[in-house]
């Protein structure tokens, strides 16, 4: 394997690595923070895996999740993410969602 090659993979590692520590931030915040549903939601393109894209903007709960999926982000490699659906007292798991433009 090129050194380019192996760096590529390595960069892959870390971003899938910090994907999943990220979800795994987000889990605990919801929890923490009263959460008790989610919306999945997919990035919205073409990279997004089918079954994903079946269930964009569909509502699961905290304790559950998805039957076969889990949590959004956490399938190998999902970019998913789970907007809370309704909040506690705290707003501050919204820190750690990229895609909502403050509409909650
Ligand atoms: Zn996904």
């Amino acid at each position: 394997m090129s050194k380019g090659k192996a760096k590529k993979r390595k960069k892959r590692t870390l971003k899938r690595f910090g994907q999943f520590i990220k979800t795994k931030l987000r889990q605990t915040l919801h929890r923490a923070t009263g959460v008790t549903h989610f919306r999945w939601m997919t990035r919205q393109d073409s990279r997004v895996r089918p079954l994903h894209a079946q269930i964009h903007g569909k509502v699961f709960t905290m304790a559950a999740g998805h039957p076969t999926e889990g949590y959004p982000g956490q399938p190998f490699g999902c970019r998913c993410v789970a907007k809370p659906v309704k909040r506690g007292f705290f707003s501050f798991a919204s820190l750690f969602s990229e895609d909502e433009g403050g509409q909650v």
